[in-house]
């Protein structure tokens, strides 16, 4: 029986371990954080056919993902700057791109799987790849040896040095995090402002772009080109003094969008978006893989990291089970399709940040989405 190490209980990891459980093969998830509730997940996903809801297939999941997603949240507004609103789309029912909350994606993964498989606070520092079967190395001093080792432990991989030496590096692009909670009762007006789904307001590089939850709280993040020097800056700050930071550089900008700042109530959370060079591969390694952001780092612009760890999740999954007696050719046929699909959503991401920070991002926003959501003028 092949022994499966899975680095990181994300996205990727979780559906890693849960397409080995459907197929009948034991794997152990490992991740760093103390419990599967230690850390806050975040905002929103919205699922594409062909890739998150694809390996929600493989898994077995799509009716549960059918029963927690959010119907309503595939809406989107854009606005220029004065607040005028170049684009209404509602959610139209359709489902090609359904937004569920993390925090429900995470679960529905991780009631999938046997808790027994998944071994909390265990923080990989390293991987041994020159003996005969690779060796993970946690920072408790403890060692695991596996057939496979598999990095799904996102940006900062431990995993991945033991493949490739290539470092992620700064896109370029800083976004700050904030949240309105509730906003329908206690903040109606950045409620309109941002409707059911997703608002995007940019122009001359900087802006907000919105993120409506499933308890009904707002997921503000201000995006603008800068140094990462400026984000050291407010590194430490009081959240007032870093918002006045933010609406400063929305100077002239409309009521309806500042008010999304002014309003704002959770602790600032800073997010140096980095990224891996476009094309990112590396040689064979006998017996280490790795899935999702470890593998093809990308910042937030076309949407495609959750994704594409998912999808990367299931097309491994299946080709171990395929390839019960030949492991090493089951990972080089996943690399082969890895690697090129990974470049061509690279290649979209690096062209979309430009695209969202460019002088006439509004009207050329709305013209890609219009495209995308199949909208005629
Ligand atoms: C603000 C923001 C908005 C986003 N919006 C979208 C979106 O709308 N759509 C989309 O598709 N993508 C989006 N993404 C990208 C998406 O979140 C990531 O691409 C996705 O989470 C990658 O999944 P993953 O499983 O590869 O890594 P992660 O989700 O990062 O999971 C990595 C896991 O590994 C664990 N880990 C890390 N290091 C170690 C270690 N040394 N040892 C053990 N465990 C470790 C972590 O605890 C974590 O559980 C967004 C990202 C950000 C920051």
């Amino acid at each position: 029986m092949t022994d499966i190490a899975i680095v990181g209980g994300g996205m990727g990891g979780l559906m890693l371990g849960r397409v080995l459980r459907v197929q009948g093969i034991d794997a152990t998830v490992y991740d760093l954080d103390a419990s599967p509730t230690e850390r806050p997940q975040g905002g929103t996903l919205d699922l594409s056919e062909e890739h998150g809801q694809y390996a929600l297939g493989v898994g077995e999941l799509t009716e549960e993902f059918r029963r927690r997603y959010r119907p309503g949240g595939d809406a989107i507004k854009i606005y220029d700057r004065a607040g005028s609103l170049l684009l209404d789309d509602p959610d139209d029912g359709s489902e090609l791109h359904p937004e569920i909350d993390r925090i429900e994606l995470r679960q529905m993964l991780l009631d999938s799987l046997d808790p027994a498989s998944i071994a909390w606070g265990r923080k990989a520092v390293a991987v041994d790849a020159s003996g005969p079967r690779p060796e993970v190395r946690f920072e408790d001093g403890s060692v695991a040896q596996a057939d496979l080792v598999v990095g799904a432990d996102g940006a900062w991989s431990a995993v991945r040095p033991a493949v490739s030496s290539v470092p992620s590096e700064y896109s370029g692009n800083a976004l700050v995090e904030l949240l309105v909670p509730d906003a329908d009762e206690l903040h109606p007006e950045c409620a309109a402002t941002v409707g059911t789904g997703t608002m995007v307001a940019m122009e001359d590089g900087r802006g907000v772009i919105c993120q409506r939850n499933g308890d009904g709280a707002i997921r503000v993040y201000a995006s603008s080109l800068e140094g990462e020097a400026w984000l050291t800056g407010l590194r430490g700050l009081e959240r007032d003094a870093v918002k006045a930071e933010l609406l400063g550089r929305l100077d002239g900008w409309s009521e309806e969008l500042r008010r999304l700042i002014v309003e704002a109530e959770g602790e600032p959370i800073l997010r140096p978006m980095y990224q891996l060079p476009v094309g990112h591969r590396w040689d064979r390694v006998p017996g280490v893989t790795l899935l999702g952001d470890a593998a093809h780092l990308m910042t937030i612009y076309a949407g495609h990291g959750a994704n594409l760890a998912l999808l990367d999740a299931a097309r491994l999954g299946l080709m171990i089970a395929e390839e019960p007696d030949d492991l090493e050719r089951a990972l080089t046929r996943y690399e082969e399709e890895l690697f090129p699909r990974s470049e061509e959503f690279a290649v979209q991401t690096a062209g979309n940040l430009d695209l969202f920070h460019g002088a006439d991002a509004p009207r050329k926003l709305v013209e890609v989405f219009m495209q995308v959501r199949q909208l005629s003028a």
